[in-house]
This record gives C-alpha cells, structure tokens and sequence, in this order.
C-alpha cells in the first residue's frame, strides 16, 4: 500500500517548485497570462495540499475548509488558464460563481464522516476537472500537441477520483483518517503528482509550442497579406528549382505589381491602400494550389513560385489573376471607388537548364518592366521572343 504522508510530501515539493519555477521564468520572458494564470492555480493548489497536510499543527476544521477550497480554486483557475490559452477568452462563469457555494457547503460537511466527505468531495474534484479535459478535447487536440498530456494526466485524475468516490462509499473503515493508507487514498495522492507533473509541464511547453509557432510565422511571412516574406520566398524558389532539377518538371516563377499603386495611396490614404494589398493577395491566393509560393517581395510586388507548371498554364492563371483584380469592386472609407490592375511578368524554368532563383527573378523582372513599358494591366512572358521579352497575346 502507497505511503500517504510520503505522497503528500512529495506533491508539496513538487508544487513548490513547480511555482517557483513558474514565477521565475516570468521575470525573464515577456510575461503571458496563460503561465501566469497557472501559476496562480498552482499556488492554490500548493496552499491547499499544505493545509490539508498541516492537519496535526492547525485545527482541523480549518485544515478542511482552507484545503479543500483552495485545491477547487486552484482546479477552477487551471481550466481559466486552459480556456486563455486555446480560446483566448474567459472560462464559463460557474466555475468561480460556484466557490463561495462550495464553501459553504465544505462548512455545512464539517461534522460528517471522513468517508463520506471524501466521496462527495472526489464528485466535486470531477467535475473541476472535466472541463480542463473536455475544452482540450474539443479545442487542443490538434492545436499544441503537449496538451495532450494534460488532458490524458487530468483524465486518469478523473479516473482515479471516480475510484475514489467508489471506494470511500463503500469502505468506510479505510476512511477513517485522511492519511491512511487505502486504496482510493493511494490512487489519488499518486495521479495528483503525476497530474502535477503531466499537466504542469505539459502545459508550459504547449505555451512554449505556441510562441515558437508565432515566432516563426513572423519570421516567414508577411503580417499584413499573410504572404511568405522575400527572404522565405527566395528560399522556397531555390527549393523548387532544385526539385525540378532532378524531376525536370518545369517551375514558373511570376513577378506582379500593382499599377499606379504610388496614385491609389495617394488618392484614397494609405490605410486603404493596405487594404487594396489584401484584398489583391486573397484574390490571388483564392486561385492556387497548396505547393503554389505566394510571396511579397517588396511594397506592392508579388512573387510566384508555380511548381510543374508549364508556360501555357502558368500564363492562363495570371491573366485570370489579372482579369479578377481589374474587376474588383474595392471602395474606400467614403465609399469612393478604387479602381486597381495589375502588370505581370513571368519566367520559366524547365527543369534540363540549369537557372539560379536569382537569373529567374531577374527574367520575370524583364517581363515585368515589358509590362509596365508596354501600358500596364498586362502579362508578359521572358523569352516568349528572340531572348527578350515579349507580349503575350491575351486570352
Ligand atoms: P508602377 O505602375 O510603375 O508600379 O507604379 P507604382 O506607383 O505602383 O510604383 P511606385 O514604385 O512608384 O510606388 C509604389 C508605391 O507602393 C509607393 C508606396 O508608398 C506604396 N507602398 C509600398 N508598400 C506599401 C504598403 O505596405 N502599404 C501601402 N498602403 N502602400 C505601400
Ligand atoms: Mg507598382
Ligand atoms: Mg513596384
């Protein structure tokens, strides 16, 4: 049988550490209110063990009131945490509201048995729980993946709780003090530490996983198209042209700016001048595959990177591009019209001659410029002539 006073022991330390290790990384990084919020929780539930461990040196009403309220606090402000973490809103009020009842209700069972405090209790823990495992369940499954140990530590808490309830109601000679050795006793303490750990580190490094995913999406892309940046679409370009080396499957690099993009801020303010780049990329990005590259490479310049698309394809796709853009019906924020087209130039690689992302960028910049040169709202193609660039008749 499980050694309760040791199990007990060890879930302080752990808890303290725990906390204290909490609070000392939020000096450091900038603080998030997910970690921070947990580290409340744990501080309750901390607080709460030590009361109910502090039965022989406090009275032991007050060892059963502070305890048990603080470890449903601590419970309640952990599934606070769960829900700013993966919703980033605020838990379902009940949790909090149902406190100050709680205690009450730990007041009124003050004169009752150990074994049937101890069942009703466990019921009371379960559903405390629940929701931390159900909102992980519903929401965090696929999100950050170490939620997945918190959700399973905080169901086979759950689990051992349900033992708990069981076992206290039905053996009520194993209840008769609260560090004695029982079956329920045993698998509770034991979950709660491995709840402790699971639940404790596992949520810290989802929180870790997310800022590491939002880090990288800022050093990838552009924050206000949600395109990739010049630096990742160039390295993506390479990857592709390397690819088609070894495949010979042709790869179509396209360069588009926006005409007269200097006139639209100039006429409309720059704020809808950003919202012309956006609605502009969500148009594109509407027509391509998933192993297209759409990228900003610059102000009001796109680039393409179309894998195993040859000429005819990669040319029917940015005159759609073009025709959708011209059509647009975009307004400002005094409802006047933003009339905006686009010029295109495009570069292919075929796969048997070698091309650097740098020559190829450089060609689809030649086409551009023929573009522009050539009236804007229009596609050109390099090398569709004698080496330089020429007009694409339009479909
Ligand atoms: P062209 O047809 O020759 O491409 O003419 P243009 O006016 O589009 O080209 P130009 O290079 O003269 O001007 C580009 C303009 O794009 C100037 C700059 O203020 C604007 N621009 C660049 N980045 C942004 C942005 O993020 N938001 C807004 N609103 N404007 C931008
Ligand atoms: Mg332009
Ligand atoms: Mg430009």
């Amino acid at each position: 049988m499980l050694h309760i006073p040791t199990l007990l022991l060890a879930l302080l330390l752990g808890f303290l550490l725990l906390t204290l290790e909490l609070g000392v990384s939020q000096r450091g990084l900038q603080a998030r209110p997910e970690i921070r919020r947990w580290t409340m929780g744990s501080w309750a539930l901390l607080g709460g063990f030590a009361a109910l461990a502090a039965r022989a040196l406090v009275p032991v009403e007050l060892s059963i009131l502070l305890g048990n309220a603080l470890i449903c606090l601590g419970l309640a402000v952990y599934v606070q945490a769960i829900h700013q973490l993966l919703l980033s809103a605020p838990a379902p009020r009940w949790l909090m509201q149902c406190q100050p009842l709680l205690w009450l209700a730990l007041a009124l069972m003050l004169d009752w048995p150990l074994h049937r405090r101890t069942a009703l209790l466990s019921l009371v823990y379960v559903v405390l729980l629940a929701p931390s495992v159900w909102v992980i369940l519903r929401h965090g499954w696929h999100a950050e993946r170490s939620l997945r140990t918190v959700a399973l530590t905080m169901a086979m808490a759950i689990v051992a709780l349900l033992v708990r309830a069981l076992h206290a109601w039905l053996t009520p000679g194993d209840y008769v003090d609260l560090m004695q050795a029982s079956l329920g006793q045993g698998l509770t303490f034991l979950f709660a530490f491995m709840c402790l750990l699971g639940a404790g580190f596992g949520f810290v490094l989802a929180v870790f996983e997310r800022v590491a995913r939002q880090m990288e999406e800022v050093a990838t892309h552009d924050g206000l198209t949600g395109c990739w940046n010049r630096s990742t679409t160039d390295a993506l370009l390479e990857h592709e042209l390397q690819r088609s080396r070894r495949s010979g499957a042709p790869v179509a690099f396209v360069l588009l700016d926006l005409d007269h993009f200097k006139q639209v801020n100039d006429l409309h303010g720059h704020r809808a001048g950003d919202a012309v780049l956006k609605a502009f990329a969500d148009t594109v990005r509407a027509r391509l595959r998933a192993s297209d590259v759409f990228g900003r490479t610059g102000g009001e310049e796109f680039g393409l990177v179309l894998p195993g698309t040859d000429l005819a394809g990669a040319r029917w796709l940015v005159e759609t591009v073009r025709r959708e853009v011209e059509t647009l019906a975009l307004t400002d924020a005094d409802s006047r019209p933003m009339a905006v087209t686009v010029s295109a130039g495009i570069a292919m690689a075929d796969g048997g001659t070698p091309l650097s992302g740098d020559r190829l960028y450089g060609q689809a910049d030649q086409a551009l410029y023929e573009a522009k040169r050539s009236g804007r709202n229009r596609v050109e193609a390099f090398g569709a002539g004698n080496g330089a660039s020429a007009a694409l008749p339009l479909a």
